[in-house]
């Protein structure tokens, strides 16, 4: 599945893009989107023109975790413009086609594929340096739609917590990422452990390390781990993502480790 976008249109939209990074997990509530969107401030916070694309149809929270649910879009018969956040960073969600943020979708999987579809031709980008894709959890529809559409994606990001409920889940999505020939850029472990702010004592909630051994057991970057932090909770509730509003916390110096191989991505032909 490497290649250039086989649809002219999204051929010649995405060729104004440099890299493209998916942002995968194995089950929902593992922080995902948490990482997504800050990995898309961190990149524009370094002077990057950065795209963030939202295609979590069932679920989409990109729009809360930036504080900007109901925005209103514009658009032309022929493009949509994302909607700007600054002047380094452009959002689109499905989020902001629904009528309310409470209703619910309910597509069969063509459908999904023809929304993702024009969302790749129709969202007018112009010249980015990243679209970082918050995709849904799992190997379904969406995902494969993202990968088959964007033919030469850079590559994924996979987000997990460290137990074994979870961990068999993201081998399943680096045997789907192997599959579409999509490259996994690394493994991010969140929620790994937890100081209590009353005694400091550090425990680990869901045991630590499991990203790490699982990345190792099967030969794919592990880009770092992320303490179960009650800041970004306060954060993501604020719309504000955490590696600015709390920049100077451990968890936001973590979260630097874990983006400085994405900022060396050079694309993919
Ligand atoms: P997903 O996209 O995997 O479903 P989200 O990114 O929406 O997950 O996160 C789910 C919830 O967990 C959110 O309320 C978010 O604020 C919280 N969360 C994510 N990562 C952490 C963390 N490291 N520490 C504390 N809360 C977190």
């Amino acid at each position: 599945m490497s290649g250039v976008p086989e649809d002219p249109k999204i051929k010649e939209r995405m060729s104004d893009i440099k890299s493209k990074v998916i942002v995968l997990s194995g089950k929902g509530g593992v922080g995902k989107s948490t990482v997504a969107v800050n990995l898309a401030v961190s990149l524009a916070s370094t002077g990057k023109k950065v795209g963030l694309l939202d295609i979590d149809i069932h679920g989409p929270s990109v729009p809360k975790l930036l504080g900007v649910e109901g925005a209103h879009l514009e658009g032309s018969k022929e493009s949509i413009e994302p909607l700007k956040i600054d002047n380094n960073l452009s959002v689109m969600s499905v989020a902001f086609l629904l009528r309310q943020s409470d209703d619910a979708v309910i597509w069969r999987g063509p459908l999904k594929y023809k929304m993702i579809k024009q969302f790749l031709s129709d969202v007018h980008w112009g010249k980015l340096d990243y679209l970082i894709v918050d995709s849904p959890p799992g190997t379904g529809d969406e995902p494969l739609a993202i990968v088959q559409l964007l033919g030469n994606a850079d590559g994924a990001v996979i987000v997990t917590t460290p137990q074994s409920v979870a961990i068999v889940d993201v081998r399943k999505c680096i045997t789907f990422c192997r599959q579409l020939d999509l490259p996994v850029i690394g493994v991010v472990e969140n929620m790994s452990w937890f100081i209590c702010p009353k005694c400091g004592e550090r425990t680990e909630i869901f045991k630590t390390g499991g990203g790490e051994v699982m990345a190792n057991d099967m030969d794919i970057p592990f880009l770092g781990s992320l303490p179960m932090d009650p800041s970004i909770v306060i954060a993501s509730d604020e719309g504000k993502p955490f590696v600015t509003s709390y920049a100077e916390t451990e968890t936001a110096k973590a979260f630097a480790t874990i983006v400085a191989p994405i900022l060396k991505l050079k694309g993919r032909k």
